[in-house]
């Protein structure tokens, strides 16, 4: 028999706020995060982070920010007390980093932690001390303006959570993580990041966002990336890495939203979207994406770390957010040096760079708005005219090995992939006739007869919809044959069999190749027309031929690539070539 129910009791407090620690405090790193949050929320122009056993044993974060009353210091450490909104009203619109009153108590509650603050006005400083529960009471100290924040032996009195934490370097690892997507966004505030006593990272007061990012992703990347900019009720500033910095992992994402890093969905779409076409699907672009917007539309209160917000308006921001992308990423000539496009291949060659600073880990709250005293490197200070495209007209044209053209130009020579730009150039222009509904089709005087089993009849009544876009009459004929009665004359032209390709199509879809959303399908059926309609390699090209298609390069978008995010073609510059033979 089940035991009587047991009585229901309010939980002590060290127990509630332990459990409200789960939540917020996982490990150093997230201890690091919300110390440096109520830093650059007092306004601080400079702090420093001081770690000792990858912050297992110590966390101090210093700060010359507006310091604390000392009649609320003991309030700072209970729960649910905050200095940062009064009202439920001000959730809505919520402008610093901090709102929830929680992390300070929550901390506190699963470590020794000493608290010191001095305001500007006071003569002296405030000292407050805790264990656990147990809280002491505020006392005079020494200490210059601002507030430090010490924290030892985290979970000390949680033994089953300590467990749970890795070794020092790699605890280490996640706090530099989490220090430097803050610093990401607080370009005008200055980090200082000791580790065991050696300095690890510093970043001087009042740079620019640009200086900023660079300075944390590596200046030798200062090349491969594209300035974002657009403003706006949504304004973007940021940085795009150039298709060749394309990675396995997200790790080289970041996106903030009002100063904070999140993780949201919107953006990472729009990211994801901008990028089509210019690199395997499978894998993530390099860039930093700063979102700025009315803080009463975006929701901040939906993860208990913050790493998350809901957009009012999604659809404008994803809008916003791609169409700025989409615009550095077209103003730009992307085909990749010899030196991006082995990078590409390889992986970073110069890996400290990248690697480092790539590290990250997805999605840990960060910050910024424009709290009493923060002064932000707000992006609206970096938003810059958009950048100019650098398009090299090819003098001269020559086909090698009826497969690869080699171009040359004022800078130096292009190589190119016939059969991958044909590609993307037909790729381009059916897309397009598609968009403006323009595709001609040409009716077929006797139906093409195709064999095809009850599968691929099924297959075909899927794709019914997506056919009759196309252009493509096709029906069933029979119980085991399908009739083609109009195809699309711009394959017919380019000699593609009505046969071959619906067949290769039905097959397509069998093997689940074919993706349920209607656009992607489109744009799947559509790679598949630009990829038989396109040259080969081992076809030979007419000299008017040769023109037209470095012509054409020039002219369609994303030429850089094939359809398949692959590259159509590579440029060195004289100067590589002096390089390669040594001659510089
Ligand atoms: P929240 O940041 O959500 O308000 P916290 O528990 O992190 O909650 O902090 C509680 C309060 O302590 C803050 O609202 C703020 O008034 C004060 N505080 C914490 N850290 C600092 C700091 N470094 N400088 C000034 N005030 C601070
Ligand atoms: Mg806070």
């Amino acid at each position: 028999m089940p035991d009587a129910p047991r009585r229901i009791r309010p939980l002590p407090d060290l127990v509630a706020n332990q459990i409200a620690a789960g939540e917020v405090v996982e490990r150093p790193a997230s201890v690091v995060k919300e110390l440096v949050e109520n830093a650059l929320d007092a306004g601080a122009a400079r702090l420093a982070v001081d770690l000792e056993q990858g912050g297992i044993e110590l966390i101090r974060v210093t700060d010359d920010g507006s310091g604390i009353d000392p009649d609320d210091l003991s309030l700072a450490l209970a729960p649910h007390a905050t200095s940062k909104i009064d009202r439920a009203e001000d959730l809505d619109g919520v402008v610093t980093l901090g709102f929830r009153g929680e992390a300070l108590a929550s901390i506190a509650s699963v470590s020794r932690l000493c608290i010191r603050t001095r305001r500007p006005a006071d003569p002296g400083a405030w000292a407050l001390a805790s264990e656990g529960d147990r809280r002491g009471e505020p006392a005079p100290a020494a200490g210059p303006v601002g507030t430090s924040v010490e924290v030892r032996n985290l979970f000390f009195n949680t033994p089953a959570r300590r467990k749970f934490l890795r070794t020092p370097a790699t605890e280490q690892g996640h706090a530099l993580d989490v220090i430097r997507q803050l610093a990401m966004v607080h370009a005008r505030v200055g980090f200082v990041v000791r580790a065991d006593a050696r300095e690890v990272l510093a970043l001087p007061a009042d740079q620019s966002p640009r200086e900023r990012v660079l300075d944390i992703l590596g200046r030798d990347l200062e090349k491969e990336l594209l300035e974002v900019s657009r403003d706006g009720a949504v304004a973007v500033w940021g940085l795009a890495g150039r298709p060749s910095l394309a990675r396995g992992t997200n790790k080289g994402q970041f996106v903030f939203v009002n100063g904070r890093a999140v993780r949201e969905k919107t953006i990472q779409h729009a990211i994801r979207e901008a990028y089509r076409g210019l690199i395997d699907p499978s894998r993530y672009p390099t860039c930093v994406v700063l979102v700025e917007m009315d803080p009463r539309a975006v929701d901040v209160n939906v993860h208990p770390a913050k790493a998350e917000v809901r957009f009012r308006d999604s659809s404008m921001v994803h809008s916003v957010v791609l169409g700025a992308l989409r615009d550095a990423l077209r103003a730009a000539d992307l085909t990749p040096s010899l030196a991006q496009a082995t990078r590409a291949v390889h992986g970073p060659v110069d890996a400290q760079d990248l690697a480092a600073a790539l590290r990250s880990p997805p999605g840990d709250g960060s910050s910024h708005p424009s709290s009493p005293g923060v002064s932000p490197g707000t992006i609206r200070d970096a938003l810059a005219d958009p950048p100019i495209p650098v398009p090299i007209p090819a003098r001269r044209v020559l086909q090698v090995h009826k497969s690869f053209l080699v171009a040359e130009d004022e800078q130096g020579i292009t190589i190119i992939d016939q059969h991958a730009l044909h590609e993307r150039v037909m790729f381009e222009q059916l897309l397009e006739r598609v968009a403006r509904g323009t595709l001609e089709t040409q009716r077929l005087l006797a139906p093409a007869i195709v064999p095809a089993s009850t599968e691929r009849l099924d297959a075909l009544a899927g794709l019914a919809p997506l056919l009759s876009r196309l252009g493509m009459e096709v029906e069933p004929f029979g119980p085991d044959t399908l009739a083609i009665h109009a195809f699309p004359s711009f394959l017919f032209d380019r000699g593609v069999e009505p046969e071959d390709f619906l067949s290769g199509l039905l097959d397509k879809a069998l093997s689940g190749a074919i993706p349920p959303d209607g656009e992607e399908a489109l744009r799947e059926v559509l790679d598949m027309m630009a990829c038989k309609a396109a040259v080969k390699a081992g076809d030979r090209l007419s000299d008017d031929e040769l023109s037209e298609l470095v012509r054409l390069r020039g002219e369609v978008e994303r030429s850089s690539s094939c359809p398949h995010g692959r590259p159509t073609s590579i440029h060195l510059t004289i100067r590589e070539l002096e390089k390669l033979f040594q001659r510089r």
